[in-house]
């Protein structure tokens, strides 16, 4: 089995975490003994996210995308925004926010649970007011979790260790658009992701009524 950060591999893990006996949990109580938190920030990608959010429902997982409401690349309240919103409820998944720090929009459109974007040091451990922080104490700590930060694990890819059981449990972080675009690094799956957004604004073009004829 080859580690590559694309769908087939990702869909790889979800079915090592069934091996290992994995219980999919949410972000609403400190984790168990034999549960996995799969967590993805989304940072770049709405379309991805629902790409990813598919293949789990398929799968029977449950995810909690934590989604940002002060993204440059792209928009929650837009009509599309919201579509995913309700997507990504519809299949099964929660909603938390992906928060820019200081500012915790936490609305309506999200359960009580927050992950900061590029956190510095100072708050990243920070409890909150009244929303989980999915970093705190409990929730966090450096023997159960792991993240595919720019396309590197830095213990290595988690697959064999999921199905072998091998954590007592697991806070699982992926960005969607890492392993929905194809490229062989970071560098040329970002290049696939923004060619696919050109597609997409062409059309959000045509759909704002701009004549492209
Ligand atoms: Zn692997
Ligand atoms: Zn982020």
């Amino acid at each position: 089995m080859s580690c590559a950060f694309d769908i087939d591999h990702y869909g790889e893990l979800i079915e090592a975490a069934k091996a290992g006996g994995y219980r999919f949990a949410f972000f609403d109580g400190e984790p168990q003994s034999g549960e996995l938190l799969l967590r993805h920030d989304v940072d770049l990608s709405l379309d991805a996210a629902v790409t990813l959010a598919e293949l789990e429902a398929a799968a029977g997982a449950q995810a909690t995308y934590f989604l940002m409401t002060r993204s440059v690349f792209y928009n929650l309240a837009s009509a599309e925004g919201e579509r995913v919103l309700a997507r990504l409820r519809e299949l099964g998944h929660r909603v938390g926010l992906h928060a820019v720090h200081p500012h915790l929009d936490l609305d309506g459109r999200f359960d009580r649970v927050v992950a900061w974007h590029n956190p510095d040091a100072g708050f990243m451990r920070e409890p909150l007011d009244g929303a989980v922080n999915v970093m705190q104490p409990g929730y966090f700590d450096p023997d159960h979790y792991r993240s595919d930060s720019n396309q590197h694990w830095r213990s290595g890819c988690p697959h064999e260790q999921l199905a072998a059981g091998g954590f007592d449990w697991l806070q699982l972080l992926t960005h969607p658009e890492i392993w929905v675009y194809p490229g062989a690094t970071m560098r040329e799956t970002m290049a696939s992701m923004l060619d696919a957004e050109r597609e997409r604004d062409i059309t959000r073009l045509a759909d704002d009524r701009i004549d492209l004829g």
